[in-house]
Protein backbone atom coordinates (compact mmCIF):
# COMPACT_ATOMS: atom_id res chain seq x y z
CA UNK A 1 0.00 0.00 0.00
CA UNK A 2 1.33 3.40 -1.13
CA UNK A 3 1.68 5.53 2.52
CA UNK A 4 -1.28 8.30 1.65
CA UNK A 5 -3.63 4.97 1.32
CA UNK A 6 -2.68 4.10 4.60
CA UNK A 7 -2.93 7.49 6.17
CA UNK A 8 -6.42 7.55 4.57
CA UNK A 9 -7.73 4.27 6.03
CA UNK A 10 -6.48 5.82 9.53
CA UNK A 11 -8.38 8.66 9.06
CA UNK A 12 -11.69 7.12 7.69
CA UNK A 13 -11.52 4.24 10.76
CA UNK A 14 -11.06 7.14 13.20
CA UNK A 15 -7.86 6.08 14.15
CA UNK A 16 -6.41 9.50 12.83
CA UNK A 17 -8.00 12.44 13.73
CA UNK A 18 -7.12 15.94 13.19
CA UNK A 19 -8.24 19.31 15.17
CA UNK A 20 -6.72 20.79 18.09
CA UNK A 21 -6.02 18.19 21.03
CA UNK A 22 -4.95 18.36 24.32
CA UNK A 23 -2.44 15.61 25.07
CA UNK A 24 -2.39 13.80 28.34
CA UNK A 25 0.76 15.45 28.78
CA UNK A 26 -0.57 18.99 28.94
CA UNK A 27 0.54 19.66 25.19
CA UNK A 28 -1.72 20.26 22.29
CA UNK A 29 -1.28 18.40 19.19
CA UNK A 30 -3.14 19.15 15.44
CA UNK A 31 -3.57 15.64 15.28
CA UNK A 32 -3.61 12.84 17.40
CA UNK A 33 -3.70 8.87 17.19
CA UNK A 34 -5.46 6.11 18.66
CA UNK A 35 -4.43 2.64 16.80
CA UNK A 36 -7.06 0.54 18.96
CA UNK A 37 -9.71 2.43 16.72
CA UNK A 38 -8.18 0.89 12.81
CA UNK A 39 -7.83 -2.36 14.74
CA UNK A 40 -11.23 -3.08 16.00
CA UNK A 41 -11.95 -3.87 12.02
CA UNK A 42 -10.42 -7.34 11.39
CA UNK A 43 -10.27 -6.52 7.72
CA UNK A 44 -8.50 -3.36 8.04
CA UNK A 45 -5.86 -4.82 10.64
CA UNK A 46 -5.25 -7.70 8.16
CA UNK A 47 -4.50 -5.12 5.35
CA UNK A 48 -2.44 -3.15 7.92
CA UNK A 49 -0.53 -6.04 9.09
CA UNK A 50 -0.06 -7.31 6.00
CA UNK A 51 2.91 -4.81 5.16
CA UNK A 52 4.67 -6.12 8.46
CA UNK A 53 4.23 -9.85 7.18
CA UNK A 54 5.49 -9.04 3.66
CA UNK A 55 8.37 -7.28 4.87
CA UNK A 56 9.06 -10.13 6.83
CA UNK A 57 8.17 -13.07 5.25
CA UNK A 58 11.91 -13.87 3.92
CA UNK A 59 13.72 -13.35 7.29
CA UNK A 60 13.98 -16.16 9.50
CA UNK A 61 11.70 -16.01 12.21
CA UNK A 62 9.95 -19.13 14.23
CA UNK A 63 7.84 -16.98 16.76
CA UNK A 64 6.31 -13.37 17.02
CA UNK A 65 6.23 -11.80 19.98
CA UNK A 66 4.32 -8.95 21.55
CA UNK A 67 3.97 -6.08 24.53
CA UNK A 68 0.59 -5.89 26.13
CA UNK A 69 -2.30 -4.09 25.27
CA UNK A 70 -1.16 -2.61 22.51
CA UNK A 71 1.01 -5.07 20.48
CA UNK A 72 -1.84 -8.23 21.15
CA UNK A 73 -3.41 -7.52 17.90
CA UNK A 74 -0.63 -7.16 15.83
CA UNK A 75 1.21 -9.05 16.85
CA UNK A 76 -1.50 -11.90 16.65
CA UNK A 77 -2.15 -10.86 13.19
CA UNK A 78 0.98 -10.46 11.72
CA UNK A 79 1.62 -14.07 13.24
CA UNK A 80 -1.25 -15.86 11.51
CA UNK A 81 -0.52 -14.56 8.38
CA UNK A 82 3.53 -15.40 8.92
CA UNK A 83 2.36 -19.16 10.18
CA UNK A 84 4.30 -18.72 12.91
CA UNK A 85 3.80 -18.93 16.71
CA UNK A 86 2.72 -16.07 19.04
CA UNK A 87 3.25 -15.26 22.98
CA UNK A 88 3.12 -11.75 24.43
CA UNK A 89 4.62 -10.14 27.61
CA UNK A 90 2.48 -7.92 30.23
CA UNK A 91 2.87 -5.87 33.22
CA UNK A 92 2.92 -7.19 36.38
CA UNK A 93 3.28 -4.45 39.34
CA UNK A 94 4.52 -2.06 36.66
CA UNK A 95 7.30 -4.78 35.29
CA UNK A 96 6.88 -6.12 32.03
CA UNK A 97 7.01 -10.12 31.97
CA UNK A 98 6.60 -13.25 30.15
CA UNK A 99 3.32 -15.27 32.51
CA UNK A 100 0.93 -17.79 31.42
CA UNK A 101 3.58 -20.90 31.04
CA UNK A 102 4.92 -18.95 27.32
CA UNK A 103 8.46 -20.25 27.40
CA UNK A 104 11.32 -19.15 24.62
CA UNK A 105 13.33 -22.05 23.42
CA UNK A 106 17.37 -21.53 23.54
CA UNK A 107 17.99 -19.91 19.76
CA UNK A 108 14.21 -18.90 19.01
CA UNK A 109 14.41 -16.18 16.64
CA UNK A 110 11.44 -13.71 17.38
CA UNK A 111 9.96 -10.86 15.26
CA UNK A 112 8.81 -8.05 18.04
CA UNK A 113 5.61 -6.60 17.40
CA UNK A 114 3.86 -3.37 18.73
CA UNK A 115 1.31 -0.82 17.36
CA UNK A 116 2.80 2.71 18.35
CA UNK A 117 5.85 3.47 19.19
CA UNK A 118 6.85 6.66 20.76
CA UNK A 119 10.16 6.17 23.27
CA UNK A 120 10.17 2.87 22.31
CA UNK A 121 10.36 1.70 25.63
CA UNK A 122 8.02 -1.25 25.97
CA UNK A 123 9.73 -2.75 22.83
CA UNK A 124 13.20 -2.46 24.53
CA UNK A 125 11.68 -4.15 27.40
CA UNK A 126 10.23 -7.75 25.44
CA UNK A 127 13.77 -7.11 23.39
CA UNK A 128 15.74 -7.69 27.01
CA UNK A 129 13.06 -10.68 27.71
CA UNK A 130 13.58 -12.41 24.75
CA UNK A 131 17.87 -11.87 24.85
CA UNK A 132 17.83 -12.67 28.63
CA UNK A 133 15.60 -16.00 27.82
CA UNK A 134 18.38 -17.14 25.39
CA UNK A 135 16.13 -16.49 22.20
CA UNK A 136 17.27 -13.83 19.59
CA UNK A 137 15.49 -10.55 18.14
CA UNK A 138 15.34 -10.81 14.28
CA UNK A 139 13.28 -7.40 13.85
CA UNK A 140 10.62 -4.89 15.10
CA UNK A 141 7.15 -4.47 13.51
CA UNK A 142 5.23 -1.73 14.68
CA UNK A 143 2.07 -0.02 12.70
CA UNK A 144 2.61 3.73 13.37
CA UNK A 145 6.32 4.94 14.27
CA UNK A 146 6.06 8.36 16.24
CA UNK A 147 9.60 8.59 17.15
CA UNK A 148 10.90 11.16 14.35
CA UNK A 149 13.50 8.76 13.55
CA UNK A 150 15.03 8.59 17.09
CA UNK A 151 14.77 5.14 17.73
CA UNK A 152 17.92 2.32 16.94
CA UNK A 153 16.94 -0.90 18.59
CA UNK A 154 19.85 -2.04 17.14
CA UNK A 155 17.07 -4.94 14.52
CA UNK A 156 15.46 -4.15 11.78
CA UNK A 157 12.68 -1.55 12.47
CA UNK A 158 9.88 -1.79 9.87
CA UNK A 159 6.62 0.84 10.27
CA UNK A 160 3.45 0.90 8.62
CA UNK A 161 3.13 4.77 8.99
CA UNK A 162 5.46 7.18 10.46
CA UNK A 163 3.75 10.40 11.81
CA UNK A 164 5.74 13.52 12.64
CA UNK A 165 4.62 13.99 16.81
CA UNK A 166 4.01 18.03 16.79
CA UNK A 167 3.13 19.21 20.20
CA UNK A 168 3.46 22.27 21.58
CA UNK A 169 3.16 24.22 24.95
CA UNK A 170 0.13 25.86 25.59
CA UNK A 171 1.49 28.88 25.54
CA UNK A 172 3.35 28.66 22.18
CA UNK A 173 0.12 26.33 20.29
CA UNK A 174 -0.26 28.28 16.62
CA UNK A 175 -4.00 26.69 16.96
CA UNK A 176 -5.01 28.26 19.94
CA UNK A 177 -4.00 31.48 18.20
CA UNK A 178 -6.28 30.96 15.24
CA UNK A 179 -9.17 30.20 17.79
CA UNK A 180 -9.78 26.78 17.37
CA UNK A 181 -11.93 25.09 20.00
CA UNK A 182 -9.49 22.87 22.16
CA UNK A 183 -10.44 19.02 23.06
CA UNK A 184 -9.49 16.24 25.17
CA UNK A 185 -9.40 13.24 23.22
CA UNK A 186 -12.27 10.74 24.12
CA UNK A 187 -14.20 12.89 24.85
CA UNK A 188 -17.69 13.43 22.65
CA UNK A 189 -16.37 16.80 21.58
CA UNK A 190 -13.73 15.19 19.21
CA UNK A 191 -15.92 13.40 16.94
CA UNK A 192 -18.09 16.80 16.62
CA UNK A 193 -15.04 18.49 15.57
CA UNK A 194 -14.69 15.94 13.05
CA UNK A 195 -17.67 16.56 11.62
ZN1 LIG B 1 -3.60 24.92 21.50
Amino acid sequence: MRNNEIADIFIKSNALLKGHFLLTSGKHSDQYFQCAQALQYPDITTKICGELSSFYREFSIDSVIAPAMGGIIVGQETARQLGKRFIFTERENKEMKLRRNFKIEEGENFLICEDVITTGGSVREVIDIVEQNGGNVVGVGVIVDRSNGKIDFGYPLKSVLKLEAKAYEPDECPLCKQGLPLVKPGSRKVFQVME
